[in-house]
């Protein structure tokens, strides 16, 4: 294992044990229910909007730690960000977890997404890592409405 994918480990490995932003938000304006049937990840994804801003943003839920630590990940990325900032956070998080393993993933503009690259190894888990985000997304779009990566 290289150093970075060692660090990126143990990154992962911290979030899924610690989970930042966890449980309801009992004031929340928007939420949506994301499940993966394939590995059995479920969560829930809470946020409270100020128009177009993530005043706050919670998930709760269970699954891998793949899953789970992506989910903590974003709510640490999206808070106080706009509707606008957080899709394009999610494209990049789309773009690197799809794109080639051997494609050297551009770490300064990716920040703390950067962790997820050695997801790209493991395809199976690419739904693992992306469920929170599609959640998240929506919330924001379609309010209460469930989503599925299947
Ligand atoms: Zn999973």
């Amino acid at each position: 294992m290289s150093e970075a994918s060692e660090l990126y480990q143990q990154v992962i490995l911290d979030h899924n044990k610690n989970p930042r932003n966890y449980g309801d938000l009992p004031s929340h304006t928007h939420s949506s229910e994301g499940y993966n049937p394939l590995c059995g990840d479920h969560y829930h994804v809470y946020l409270i909007m100020d128009g177009d801003t993530i005043k706050d943003i919670h998930f709760a839920g269970t699954g891998c730690a793949i899953s789970k630590a992506s989910a903590s990940v974003m709510t640490t990325l999206l808070k106080g960000k706009t509707r606008a900032q957080a899709e394009d956070l999610f494209k990049q998080f789309h773009d690197l977890v799809t794109s080639p393993v051997e494609q050297t993933p551009d770490e300064d503009a990716l920040g703390k997404l950067a962790v997820f690259a050695g997801v790209r190894e493991y395809p199976s888990r690419v739904k693992c890592a992306s469920l929170a985000w599609h959640t998240m997304k929506a919330a924001v779009d379609k309010n209460g409405q469930a989503v599925s990566t299947e």
